[in-house]
């Protein structure tokens, strides 16, 4: 019998156009170009998404293949490391059941494993030696399109009674596909590299226990986490950052500068201690500093709510998985996850005209939102903390100047001056499929976002159908120490959530306008800033932040009374002072202190007695010798008021 086959047309980087019958795989395009090529290809690339080599093509378009050279490598190679891993453990452990890797976009892989106990280092390292092995076999990943009873009798006949439940998540109709390397076989979509002799090293990291599907309703397995590099020396340089991560670990630099603590009574709610508080009132101090100076107003509004707000709001539908609920007077009622609503009833006390918008609240309120266990992490992702969250209500005509404001506002805040940040990103998330409100609206609400970044930030990314079904937004990246960027800031254009709560403006016209609203903030929640900036500065924060900005340290036990003036004197001024006069060793005294990344320490004796000054040394180790304690209070007035890094 004869089909007809219909011809693609790929066009490659170089602008030349290749047409291939449907159905040929990337990897046959590549050995068409080149056998070289051919040999090298790790993965291939389809309008901007990845395929797997030995994917059958069913249409043309934009088409790339991609070597170990590419930065794209990474993720197929990191990918294909989860199938060597999980080969190793059944090599090792053929009673082992296997779960499911996952990707995402960092630099490590995990698989999931059904083991009666948990993995110890010496397993890792059983485990890591097998996977060399299997890499060191070099066999090519085979892929295999079954139907979904072979699969699954497949699996069943292997005892894999947790892939067979995986194979129930893909929808019906989606084809499945299997993936052979060597002995081993799995159930994945790809893609993969071609041949397991392009992972030039893997390494794994750690172990731990994790509910099957991050429920804890169900059963307990076994994670594995793992890195895979196409080089030796590509791992060795992630090794060392991962390192430098570590030391800088905020939930260890918590809990050793005493910041915060977690207690399984309050899971995923931190508890700020003196020291945690001091650096999170430092924050907000400067905030409201700000607002005093971008004309925002500050609104406290309630912790508890009645769920007819909610569902006004729309959070109800949308949210409520994430809300906390409480009862009172026999009504249901919802602890706060979000301020908009108490601002918009705010904003409806009073007939509002054109001559009073822009109005801008501000609100530091403490937020709690459900989120699951699996996902809370340190102080990055919790489920009580604050925001310095704000609403402004304008007209269609101010957004655009409003847009520029936070602009200003948001740069100011993420200035190298105040917190070191390396640099940061922008992106303009425009409109999605899903949506609300008339193109017309999407129209003048994108355009603002446009203008007001073109006189801004003109180098932006544009997320085209990334922003949210209420309107479009901007989103800011800051890049920390190490490199790593974090989303902080949001602009958030509303048209749904006035219309919800029916706001209206009496217009110069005379008659009932609605008004928009912009949801921002700068840093985000505070708790998780917090975390970033721990993580940024390795504990050492500026002067300005720092819980306590001076140790007064007395030589000896003679001089403890001056000592304590100094302390009692700095305090007044205040500037948050500490006296270490315990009976240890002045040596021992200083390395505690600069370990507390305390930024001055001020060591007092006779001369100094004498003289009415202090020694100073900056945490670093830095001796700045002896400074009348005037001209020392004075220097750090001075510092901290400007908000400096130096010290
Ligand atoms: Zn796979
Ligand atoms: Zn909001």
């Amino acid at each position: 019998m004869e089909t007809m086959t219909e011809a693609l047309s790929l066009t490659l980087p170089d602008g030349s156009v290749r047409t291939v019958p449907a159905g040929t795989t990337p990897l046959e395009v590549a050995a068409a170009i080149g056998p070289r090529l051919a040999k090298d290809a790790v993965g291939a690339e389809l309008d901007g998404g990845k395929v797997d080599l030995r994917q059958p093509l069913t249409r043309g378009g934009a088409f790339r293949i991609f070597t170990v050279k590419s930065p794209e490598a990474g993720e197929l190679i990191r990918h294909s490391a989860e199938h060597v891993l999980a080969d190793a453990v059944k090599r090792l452990w053929p009673e082992a059941e296997i779960d499911a890797g996952r990707k995402d976009h960092s630099e490590k892989f995990q698989y999931d494993f059904r083991f009666p106990r948990a993995f110890t280092p010496e397993d890792l390292a059983r485990i890591e030696e097998t996977m060399r092995e299997i890499l060191a076999e070099g066999s090519e990943f085979e892929r295999l399109e079954v139907s979904r009873e072979e699969a699954e009798r497949t699996f069943r006949d292997m005892g894999e009674t947790l892939k067979v439940e995986r194979l129930k998540e893909i929808p019906a109709g989606e084809t499945i596909t299997l993936y052979r390397d060597g002995r081993f076989t799995d159930l994945c979509r790809g893609p993969h590299v071609r041949s397991l002799s392009q992972i030039g090293a893997v390494k794994l990291l750690e172990a731990s226990g994790v509910y099957w599907k991050g429920d804890e309703a169900n059963e307990r397995l076994q994670r594995i986490y793992g890195t895979a590099f196409a080089s030796r020396q590509e791992m060795d340089e992630y090794l060392e950052r991962l390192e430098q991560a570590r030391a800088r670990d905020h939930r260890r630099l918590g809990q050793e500068l005493d910041l915060f603590s977690f207690n399984p009574l309050a899971p995923a709610m931190p508890f700020l201690h003196p020291k945690g508080a001091a650096i999170y009132i430092g924050l907000i101090d400067y905030v409201r500093e700000l607002y005093a100076r971008y004309g925002y107003g500050e609104v406290i509004t309630p912790q508890i709510l009645d769920v007819e707000l909610w569902k006004t709001s729309g959070h109800y539908d949308n949210y409520v998985e994430n809300m906390f609920f409480t009862e009172a007077d026999e009504r249901q009622m919802s602890v706060k996850p979000m301020n908009c609503p108490s601002h918009c009833l705010i904003f409806g006390t009073r007939l509002r005209s054109y001559r009073d918008l822009p109005i801008r609240y501000a609100d530091f309120g403490r937020l709690h939102r459900y989120e699951r266990s699996g996902v809370t992490a340190g102080m990055f992702r919790v489920r009580s903390f604050s925001q310095d969250d704000a609403h402004i209500f304008c007209t269609e005509e101010q957004i655009e100047s409003e847009v520029l404001a936070v602009v200003k506002l948001i740069l100011e805040v993420y200035s190298q001056r105040i917190f070191g940040f390396k640099s940061f990103r922008v992106e303009l998330s425009t409109r999605p499929e899903k949506r609300i409100g008339s193109d017309e609206m999407w129209d003048h609400a994108e355009e603002a976002l446009k203008v007001a970044l073109s006189k801004s930030l003109p180098k932006y990314v544009l997320n085209t159908g990334d922003g949210a079904f209420y309107g479009p937004k901007i989103d800011f990246h800051v890049e920390d120490a190490l490199g790593r960027f974090w989303q902080l800031g949001t602009i958030q254009l509303d048209y749904q959530m006035p219309q919800r709560f029916g706001l209206k403006y009496v217009g110069a016209d005379g008659s009932e306008h609605q008004p928009v609203m912009i949801h921002r903030a700068m840093l985000g929640s505070i708790e998780r800033f917090m975390a970033i900036l721990i993580e940024q500065t390795a504990g050492a924060f500026p002067l300005w932040l720092a819980p306590v900005q001076a140790t007064v340290l007395p030589v000896s036990e003679k001089f403890v009374a001056y000592g304590e003036t100094v302390r009692a004197r700095l305090a007044a001024a205040g500037v948050r002072t500490e006296l270490d006069a315990r009976n240890e060793k002045l040596g021992y005294r200083i390395r505690e202190a600069q370990l507390q990344k305390v930024p001055y320490m001020l060591v007092v004796g006779a001369r100094e007695e004498q003289d009415g000054t202090v020694s100073v040394r900056r945490r670093a180790g830095e001796d700045l010798g002896a400074m009348a304690l005037d001209a020392f209070l004075a220097r750090v007035r001075d510092l901290a008021a400007a908000r400096s890094r130096e010290l």
